[in-house]
């Protein structure tokens, strides 16, 4: 009698071993995952399928905004009210290398850039404040995101389509104490303007050497950052307080540039509409820097009608490089979001802003 128990017990392990046993992920189609976003049939770690807040796999929600922001009345409503105080925006002009023509002609020279900075309401030397760097996509310029210089009103229309609203933004999040006041600083891709194509070629990669050899540097010493003075070991000290984030062309350069190479000095990163076309190089870049310098969150999005980086294209390197870092834990230190029914706009670049600023400096 207790033989014959004993083999049933083993006959129904078997069985119970060959109905639960994991079904290969080339054969899985992946469709229920749990709050990890680990397949539940498979095992293999997807990335959730967020849309308007929710997964639309297994009903996680999260802190960010998933529809454009032009479409979120509430938000949108209190962002163009404007607040009792806002901040301030002024022009600075610091001293680079000329990385990208010396990438294009192996000529090396110091230029002049130009970029602005924002200044929260009540910005004191006695204080010290977080830092982003905010850059723009190809054939832009410096001015994008404040809408400064050679961006008129008829280019707004063209531009911005729901008006500029990235000042207005950052003032009523600090002033609803949503974020910290934040120092922002929006330099320029391009060493040339009239020059940008060929730069685009190039710009991805170098642009990191620019922000950690000059712009750093450079706000190291003329603002109040946690940045103690602008050696190496003075900015590195400070990462926990310093962040990127970058539309479309500016995306790829924080995946080829600040995630690949810049980690000692930057925690945050954003990268909006971006995607590689190398994510083993930025993978190798990446795990090289991240065991000593570790990413505090890692926030990606796209949306999904975007017709110039390509949703697919975007969400596909996002998932390629987290599934070649170890390090990067799915909603823990990383999302991508899927920007509902967005397109390659200012709205989107925008409304990717609000959602890194959620998790930003926390
Ligand atoms: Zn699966
Ligand atoms: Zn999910």
């Amino acid at each position: 009698m207790k033989r014959t128990i004993a083999l049933c017990g083993v006959l129904a392990a078997l069985f119970l071993f060959g109905a639960c046993g994991k079904i290969d992920p080339a054969d899985c189609k992946h469709e229920s995952h749990d709050e990890h976003a680990v397949c539940t049939n498979c095992g293999k770690t997807l990335s959730h399928s967020f849309s308007d807040g929710e997964c639309t796999v297994c009903g996680k929600t999260t802190p960010f905004l998933w529809k454009s922001i032009a479409k979120n009345e509430t938000l949108m409503s209190a962002v163009t009210a404007g607040t009792a105080h806002g901040g301030t925006i002024e022009r600075i002009t610091y001293e680079t290398e000329a990385y990208n023509i010396e990438a294009l002609t192996g000529e090396k020279k110091t230029i002049e850039k130009h970029a602005y900075v924002y200044l929260p309401y009540g910005y004191s030397e006695t204080e010290r404040y977080d830092l982003l760097v905010l850059l723009h996509g190809s054939s832009d310029s410096e001015g994008y995101w404040f809408a400064q210089n050679e961006y008129d009103s008829s280019d707004l229309g063209k531009y911005f389509n729901i008006g500029n609203h990235t000042k207005d933004l950052l003032d009523y999040l600090i002033e609803s104490k949503q974020i910290k006041p934040t120092i922002v600083v929006t330099p320029t891709l391009y060493n040339e303007y009239d020059n940008y194509k060929a730069e685009n070629s190039v710009v991805t990669k170098q642009l990191g050497k620019e922000l950690t050899n000059y712009l750093l540097p450079y706000m190291a010493k003329n603002y109040s950052t946690y940045m103690s003075g602008s050696t190496s070991a003075e900015m590195i000290a400070a990462r926990d307080h310093i962040g990127y984030c970058g539309f479309s062309m500016g995306g790829f350069t924080g995946m080829e540039s600040v995630l690949s190479y810049c980690l000692p000095y930057f925690s945050y990163i954003g990268t909006f509409s971006g995607s590689t076309f190398d994510p083993d190089a930025v993978i190798h870049g990446i795990n090289g820097d991240i065991e000593k310098y570790p990413v505090n969150y890692w926030y990606s999005s796209c949306g999904t009608q975007d017709g110039t980086v390509k949703y697919a294209d975007s969400k596909k390197s996002y998932e390629s490089i987290v599934k070649g870092v170890p390090a990067l834990q799915e909603d823990e230190n990383t999302s991508f979001v899927s920007i509902a029914n967005a397109n390659h706009t200012y709205e989107c670049s925008l409304t990717s802003l609000y959602n890194a600023l959620q998790v930003f400096f926390r």
